[in-house]
């Protein structure tokens, strides 16, 4: 049984700050996760990374004509800020450009990649623009998808999350001139799926992840998977050993910067043994990310640690879908989107985390409608949370009560909900509401149940760390205690409620 965890965000493009979309997804999650786990007394580690070497951000940096190093850390530092504002708490960042942690595990999995002969060589025609002598591999070029027919780059498809060959594109044009792109002859590097393809199936067979996730992965095998192109000479990604033929592309590199993040961790704080955690098969490693970056996260990152005795841990991934703007797609350059630091402005981090959460798109896409934002927050935040506050503060009962049959449901599918196998915020949130629901009808027969409320304020931090710090204060060890142990969370004593 896993009872340490990493967990892991994927990398934003550091070519802005970040708006609900985003938090929306992996960010949140993973902060909750991570909570839900340390308050169930598991080891964890949260990391993260700026995708200093993303094909967006040289195209950005291009168009303001900036450096992109410098663009990167400037908005790695905004993303920091907003955050911490919102509550997510990262045990470490890791700024990748330049960084001798990120190029040393990069180079380390591309290294044993050839090694093991997982990844070959082979002549390939790739997408060039000629007037704007630029590659098409990402984020200048944009065609039509050949698996689904979406509007693609030609590397990884938002709609259907398979990786577009460049080769089978139809209308693949320049994003800069708009001219078609035409195809050059590359020498380039492969990540060759079929040499794993059965040893990969059966470690994803065992990983916990959501349906839409399991089906996309059925699918994407019965299929069969090509060959992965790893390296792209010419463009963005990090240069390996000064040489234009192993520029790796910064999608190959997303589990280097995990292991990179750990490592630096572990320099940093010699008390922590975040890095060693790899080698142990107690050890699972708990990826969030979007729906889009599954290719990369689930099929060829596992592909990498395949069979290495150096890293025992197991794999779970909790993917989401996109989430929507009363009712439109974010797009941050027509100005339709919410910034976090905003939003957590006029509001506070709390409700934003609690109704983001409860909107969470997990499975299918979801919208975050201000209006209805604001209308539930005039019911939670100004009208049952300061009740639940202020009868908290009043007398406690002597021992505590036990937990009735109402609160126990409630308790087990939190916990479920909190799991590594089916863990989802947006259920954590759900029966966190059923509590309110349940409060606020109390409240109107003028007293509500204490052991309803001291469960409450137990199961609401990781949602809500603010008041969950706050509603903890009123709370008596024994009754916390009695709590837990009626939870299964620490050991029963005798004795801890009675009812
Ligand atoms: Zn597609
Ligand atoms: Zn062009």
């Amino acid at each position: 049984m896993s009872n340490q965890f990493i967990v892991t965000i994927t990398p934003p493009t550091p070519n802005g700050d970040l708006h609900i979309g985003h938090i929306a997804g992996p960010y949140m999650a993973a902060d909750v996760f991570t909570r839900a786990q340390r308050l169930q007394g598991m080891q964890c580690y949260l990391v993260s990374y700026s995708d200093d070497y993303q094909s967006y951000l040289t195209r950005k940096a291009l168009e303001l004509g900036v450096d992109g190093a410098q663009l990167a850390h400037e908005n790695s530092v905004k993303i920091q800020q907003s955050l911490r504002m919102v509550g997510i708490e990262v045990d470490h960042w890791l700024e990748s450009h330049g960084n001798p942690h990120f190029e040393w595990a990069a180079k380390m999995l591309y290294e044993r990649g050839q090694a093991s002969g997982l990844i070959r060589s082979a002549q390939t025609q790739a997408p060039y623009c000629e007037h704007c002598q630029v590659w098409g591999y990402e984020g200048f070029a944009r065609g039509n998808c050949n698996h689904c027919g979406a509007s693609s780059d030609a590397s990884q498809c938002e709609a259907c999350a398979m990786a577009p060959d460049a080769a089978k594109m139809t209308d693949l044009k320049c994003i800069l001139c708009h001219a078609p792109m035409t195809m050059r002859p590359v020498q380039r590097q492969f990540l060759a799926f079929d040499r794993v393809a059965d040893a990969l199936r059966a470690r994803l067979a065992a990983a916990p992840m959501r349906g839409q996730l399991r089906r996309w992965l059925d699918a994407a095998f019965e299929k069969g998977l090509g060959d992965w192109g790893v390296t792209r000479p010419g463009e963005s990604g990090l240069k390996l050993y000064d040489d234009e033929a192993h520029r790796l592309h910064t999608w190959f590199m997303g589990q280097a910067g995990y292991l990179a993040a750990l490592k630096e961790l572990s320099e940093r704080d010699e008390a922590a043994d975040a890095y060693a955690l790899l080698s142990s098969a107690d050890t699972r490693m708990v990826n969030f990310l979007g729906m889009d970056c599954s290719y990369s996260h689930v099929l060829a990152y596992p592909a990498q640690v395949l069979g290495d005795p150096a890293f025992k841990f197991s794999q779970a991934f909790f993917t989401n879908a996109f989430l929507k703007l009363n009712g439109e797609d974010f797009s941050t350059s027509r100005g339709h989107a919410i910034w976090v630091r905003d939003l957590v402005r006029d509001a506070c981090a709390d409700s934003v985390r609690f109704y983001v959460s409860l909107i969470a798109p997990e499975e299918q896409t979801g919208n975050f409608s201000v209006d209805d934002f604001w209308a539930w927050r005039r019911r939670v935040f100004d009208t049952v949370l300061p009740h639940i506050y202020r009868q908290l503060a009043q007398e406690r009962a002597t021992p505590p009560a036990c937990l009735a049959a109402f609160e126990r449901g409630v308790a087990q599918r939190w916990l479920q909900c909190a799991s590594v196998e089916q863990f989802s915020m947006k259920g954590m949130a759900e029966q966190l509401m059923v509590l309110v629901d349940a409060i606020q009808g109390e409240l109107s027969s003028g007293k509500v149940r204490r052991e309803l409320l001291v469960l409450f304020a137990v199961l609401c931090g990781p949602t809500m760390p603010g008041l969950g710090k706050a509603l903890a204060g009123h709370v008596d060890d024994d009754e916390r205690t009695a709590c837990l142990a009626e939870l299964g969370l620490i050991p029963a004593q005798k004795e801890a409620c009675h009812g």
